[in-house]
This record gives structure tokens, C-alpha cells and sequence, in this order.
């Protein structure tokens, strides 16, 4: 079963169409989505707006597309109200605190071409290993922090 595929059979209310834009999970972010994913399917599970039978396909609640950039979750619907924004917000600003690779609690890095994750020091340590190039280093704290 692939990573989308579980996610489909735990929140068919969330996906039940592939998002059309990818799906595309760090697996250290898995317990990070689920979270969030449970949390829609309860909100939406008796929103007519957004779950009605009579709706028509294009105006459902769908995901658009589920990806990291910089970093960080992305997480693309097609429709929102307040308390689906707050939650989406919420699980995109927990996954600069998320290692990518493993779910620890992580730091953001960069690496040589530019490509940034948010990883724990072990894997940052472990992917540098992997690498002849490219390698990543933390990014020291200062803008939001200091
Ligand atoms: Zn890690």
C-alpha cells in the first residue's frame, strides 16, 4: 500500500480524489499530517458546504496538493472556512520544528545548492554522509528568534 493510499483508506472524506496537483510527504511528517487529516475529516464529516451529497464534484472539499518547500508543509485545498485555515496554518508552522526524515524534532538547514529542509542533526549527518557535494549545515537562528 502506498503512503497515499493509507492516508486515503484512514480520510476518505479528506481524500477521496488524489490530490490533483501530487502528493508528496516527507515520511517524518506522516504523524504530522495524519493530525491534521483527522482533524479536517472531523470538522468536515457534517459541513453541508462542504461535504453535501447534492454538491456537485467541483465544489466538495478537496485537497489540492500536499508537498515541502522551504522546509515546511504545504498543504493546498480547494475550499476553507476559518477553523480549516487555523488548523492547516497550525500543522504548516509545526513542520519547520519536524524532521523530514524522521519525525524528531528538527532545526532548518541548507545545503550548498540552496535546497532547504527542516531536519534533526542526525540525519543532516546522516544524508552529508551520503554526499560528496551539496552538503547541508544549520541555519543559525536570528530572524524569528533574535
Ligand atoms: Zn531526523
Amino acid at each position: 500500500m502506498s503512503q497515499y493510499d493509507c492516508f486515503a483508506a484512514d480520510y476518505p472524506l479528506t481524500f477521496w480524489k488524489k490530490p490533483l496537483c501530487g502528493f508528496s510527504l516527507p515520511k517524518g511528517w506522516e504523524t504530522l499530517l495524519s493530525e491534521l487529516c483527522f482533524q479536517i475529516e472531523q470538522h468536515i464529516r457534517y459541513l453541508p458546504s462542504f461535504r453535501g451529497e447534492s454538491l456537485p464534484e467541483e465544489k466538495k472539499f478537496r485537497v489540492v496538493q500536499v508537498k515541502s518547500k522551504f522546509g515546511g508543509l504545504r498543504f493546498y485545498v480547494n475550499d476553507e472556512d476559518d477553523y480549516i485555515a487555523g488548523l492547516i496554518t497550525m500543522a504548516e508552522a509545526l513542520s519547520y520544528h519536524i524532521c523530514e526524515d524522521c519525525g524528531a524534532t528538527a532545526e532548518k538547514y541548507i545545503n550548498d545548492d540552496n535546497w532547504t529542509m527542516t531536519l534533526c542533526e542526525s540525519c543532516a549527518n546522516k544524508r552529508n554522509e551520503n554526499t560528496s557535494h551539496s552538503r547541508f549545515t544549520k541555519v543559525s537562528k536570528g530572524d524569528k528568534d533574535g
